[in-house]
């Protein structure tokens, strides 16, 4: 079905900024404010907690939040669930030395998520390289009260892993410019019409995805680097389990020992997993996640997870739920 069509049966996602109040605050707030934990979808002030993401609320699609004073302060961040993944499964350190870096930030919707998981401690270094899309990250992170972020505008092929602070990054969150083709108001090229361009977009995807290997393999570079969590909006395996699959197989992979986190650290009740297709070794689909924009209620969305050696991985605590 259309795009808009879809929009009307995603719930709207709203992640509480836990740097600012409490998801039980937020739930209390909302309740005093006339909302009923319910089903979402049952009546305009109907919410719910998210059963796979602590701290991320849902109300009905036609719940409007862009008067709302906790959206205007940053207390709420309009965030869509599978954006939300991400820095979930990143996990990143939350103590006074740790050292993490956001290497595609702006927005900043996963810069402000990541921050708030470390709960505003150590040091997180927002790079982004357009300088428009700059500005618009150092307004979300201020209001987001994200005071652990360090925002440069720099292209991070150009940083050198080497230097001082950054050679002590341990966990990097890596989520490019891709087709976008996952976004539900994006869709319709998925449509008849847009087949006419087929030579054309299998192009365009293969140039993104060579981009899109280059960051990862920088990422691999930095060397107290332990965990990567490489992130598309795309639902096209060629920016995907392709991707990730010449990754494993690079030269700086093999070096430093980088294999794909089991499934048990990557959203293990999330039920979508990776394509086969793709992928060298099947096996790897389960490591990966998918979602999907016409079955899973949130944008088409991917997210892998590369652990260097034998690292033992540490995980955001998920809510003992039903699977779906
Ligand atoms: N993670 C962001 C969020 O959740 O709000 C969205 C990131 S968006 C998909 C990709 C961003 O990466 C764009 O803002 C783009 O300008 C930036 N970018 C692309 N290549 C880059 C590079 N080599 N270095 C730094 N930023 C880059």
């Amino acid at each position: 079905c259309p795009g808009d069509e879809r929009a009307v049966r995603i719930p709207r996602y709203v992640r509480v900024n836990t740097l600012l109040w409490t998801t039980e605050e937020a739930i209390r707030y909302y309740t005093e404010k006339g909302f009923q934990i319910s089903d979402p979808f049952s009546t305009n002030k109907a919410f719910a907690r998210d059963e796979h993401i602590l701290d991320l609320l849902l109300f009905n699609p036609r719940a409007q939040f862009h008067n709302d004073i906790c959206y205007k302060t940053g207390k709420v961040i309009l965030q869509d669930k599978a954006s939300c993944f991400p820095a979930t499964v990143l996990a990143p350190p939350s103590e006074e030395h740790s050292v993490v870096i956001d290497a595609t930030a702006a927005p900043g919707n996963k810069t402000s998520h990541l921050s708030a998981l470390m709960g505003g401690k150590g040091k997180l270094y927002a790079f982004e390289r357009d300088k428009r899309r700059f500005s618009t990250l150092k307004a979300m992170l201020s209001k987001a009260t994200c005071k652990n972020v360090e925002a440069v505008n720099v292209d991070f092929l150009s940083v050198d892993p080497l230097t001082h602070n950054y050679a002590k990054a341990t966990h990097i969150l890596l989520d490019p410019s891709c087709s976008g083709s996952g976004i539900v108001n994006r869709l319709d090229h998925l449509l008849g019409a847009a087949n006419e361009e087929n030579e054309e977009q299998e192009e365009r995807l293969n140039k993104l995805a060579a981009f899109q290997l280059m960051m990862i393999k920088h990422a691999m570079k930095f060397p107290s680097v332990q965990k990567i969590v490489y992130s598309t909006c795309s639902i096209h395996a060629t920016e995907n389990e392709r991707v990730v699959c010449e990754a494993l197989k690079s030269e700086e992979a093999q070096k430093e020992n980088f294999r794909l986190a089991p499934r048990k650290d990557v959203l293990p009740q999330w039920h979508r997993r990776g394509l086969r297709e793709g992928l060298d070794s099947p096996e790897h689909a389960s490591s990966l996640v998918r979602c999907s924009p016409d079955n899973d209620a949130t944008n088409g969305f991917f997210v892998s997870c590369f652990v260097k050696g034998s690292q033992v991985t540490h995980s955001v605590d998920y809510p003992r739920t039903r699977k779906r």
